[in-house]
């Protein structure tokens, strides 16, 4: 089990990933949490910023689509306003939403062309790895504001991680060194 709660790879935010580099590796869509991943959750519209990512990510040509854990109608005023497509109460680690996500697409994708994306080992890492996908970790965007069951999950995301560096000494160190080096200053 332990070995699908590590990203294929990490970055700080969602604006660090080498977008053109993942096109070129034949990469065309991507399933994206929502919070603490494209925004805080003390947003409550999308930001400039976060428009121009979309903006700048479907350029390149990919096709986006949210898949969120929360039931909250916040997820789909999020994913109107930005113009993209959403599954909410995903029910990440399941692979139900993302399978939803893969369901609801412009068209149908390989798994070798979907990249997912969220700020999460226990629910969006270790989703998407049941499911076989492409998995970038980010950065929680603010963790101070994190509900009780995200919480939960991060004591559980310590334990882990512990485990992941004994056993898994190399992927531990391509793959989640700089997570734990970032996750914790703020
Ligand atoms: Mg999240």
């Amino acid at each position: 089990m332990i070995k699908k709660l590590i990203p294929s790879c990490y970055y700080k935010t969602i604006n660090d990933i080498p977008y053109n580099k993942l096109y070129e590796n034949g990469f065309r869509l991507i399933l994206t949490d929502l919070d603490n991943t494209l925004i805080s959750y003390l947003e409550k519209e999308p930001t400039l910023e976060l428009f121009n990512w979309k903006k700048m990510v479907e350029e390149i040509g990919f096709e986006i689509i949210i898949v969120s854990n929360s039931r909250k109608e916040r997820v789909k005023n999020f994913a109107n306003s930005l113009g993209l497509k959403y599954v909410k109460f995903a029910k990440k680690p399941t692979k139900l939403g993302l399978k939803k996500a893969l369901r609801i697409a412009s068209h149908k994708y390989a798994l070798s062309e979907v990249v997912e994306i969220g700020d999460q080992l226990m629910t969006d890492v270790y989703g998407s790895r049941r499911l076989g996908l492409y998995t970038i970790l980010v950065k929680a965007i603010d963790k101070k504001t994190e509900i009780l069951p995200t919480k939960i999950n991060r004591k559980l995301e310590n334990h882990f991680l512990m485990k992941i560096q004994k056993k898994y000494p190399k992927l531990y160190a391509s793959a989640l060194v700089d997570y734990v080096r970032d996750k914790n200053d703020n």
